[in-house]
């Protein structure tokens, strides 16, 4: 298909001729080819008057926690309201190993058929960084299709949950019903970026559910007392993150998740946080691949490449300090 008529498929078409058109485009701006980048660029050009209009949520969570089972519940509750939700995911083990922690697909079954959904898997391959750019364009592109609630789903391990805070309105943490679990988030400074804690799994022990719920809650008390941090997704003189309890497999709490989340946009949208959040996301992204472009092609520029091997051999055996060395190669560069 020609750019041309991808921009027509995603924008124009319907049903699975128009989730196809999607899956290509997807595909295009995946490939590392530098003439199919020139018309995925086009393409996404071409697509950005029409995006921008859908909920952007990010879900992380530890594998296990019940990320899939939330997704699918949450999205058929939405299908139901009238909504098109696209499901995109960002796995960080699969830009290391290949191998997947999220990507095995007996996941959201009713969702992942159902004509009102779009289900995407992880990009593979390259850095968080690469991966990460890429989501945000398939992003991009479920929107211009006319989706109008994107979840951007990772898994808690690794640097994926910050990625995803970074592209998202709203991101939201999902907790198992058990203490220490919560330290662990907080310890790896999760909580902090997390506008919404969700204890899923409050069936099994509804008592340690709401125990859970109130030691989250006195934790992100405690942490907003010291301020966030620069990172932190939201501006807390607008939100202060909630703690919810529900049941992802009984789909009990979803109605009350989801009113919380339309609070939440209300608000956001009323004091003109999201779109300033939105603003913000946008300049660090082209910031962000402005680094990533520059650092290649140093790398691969010859004066570089030529002076690199035995400039680091200098450096570790302490005959150069890695500033000078630094300096040396990027006086190469200019
Ligand atoms: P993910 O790895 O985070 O995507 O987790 P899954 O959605 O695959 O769920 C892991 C397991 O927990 C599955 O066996 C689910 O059936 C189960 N599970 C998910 N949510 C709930 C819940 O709310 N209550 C109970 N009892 N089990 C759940």
């Amino acid at each position: 298909m020609t750019p041309h008529a991808l921009f027509d498929g995603i924008v124009h078409g319907q049903g699975m001729a128009q989730r196809r058109a999607m899956a290509k485009a997807i595909t295009l701006l995946e490939s590392t080819r530098a003439d199919h980048r020139a018309q995925g660029d086009a393409l996404l050009t071409a697509l950005l008057p029409q995006t921008g209009k859908a909920f952007r949520m990010g879900l992380s969570g530890v594998p296990g926690v019940g990320k899939s089972t939330f997704i699918e519940a949450l999205g058929l509750h939405l299908i139901a309201q009238g909504h098109r939700v696209a499901v995109l995911t960002i796995d960080p083990s699969s830009t290391v190993s290949g191998g997947s922690i999220l990507g095995d697909k007996t996941r959201m079954e009713q969702l992942s058929v159902h004509e009102r959904a779009f289900i995407r898997p992880s990009p593979s391959g390259g850095t968080l960084g690469g991966v990460a750019e890429k989501t945000r364009e398939a992003l991009l592109v479920c929107e211009a299709a006319g989706f109008d609630v994107v979840i951007v789903e990772t898994v808690g391990v690794g640097q994926s949950e910050t990625a995803v805070a970074a592209m998202t309105d709203c991101f939201v943490l999902l907790q198992l019903p058990n203490a220490g679990d919560d330290l662990q988030a907080i310890k790896k400074g999760v909580m902090e970026i997390a506008d919404l804690v969700v204890i899923n799994k409050a069936d099994i022990d509804p008592d340690a559910a709401t125990r859970a719920r109130a030691m989250i809650t006195s934790s992100l008390r405690l942490l907003g007392q010291h301020g966030r941090p620069e990172h932190a997704a939201h501006d807390t003189a607008h939100w202060h993150p909630t703690v919810m309890q529900l049941s992802a497999l009984k789909a009990q709490g979803i109605t009350a998740f989801w009113d919380e989340i339309e609070r939440f946009r209300t608000l956001q949208t009323a004091n003109g946080e999201l779109a300033a959040r939105r603003q913000r996301q946008a300049r660090a992204w082209m910031w962000e691949r402005i680094d990533a472009g520059l650092k290649q092609r140093f790398r691969e520029h010859p004066a570089v490449r030529a002076a690199l091997a035995a400039t680091t051999t200098q450096v570790l055996a302490g005959q150069l300090p890695a500033s000078t060395a630094a300096r040396q190669l990027l006086a190469l560069f200019d």
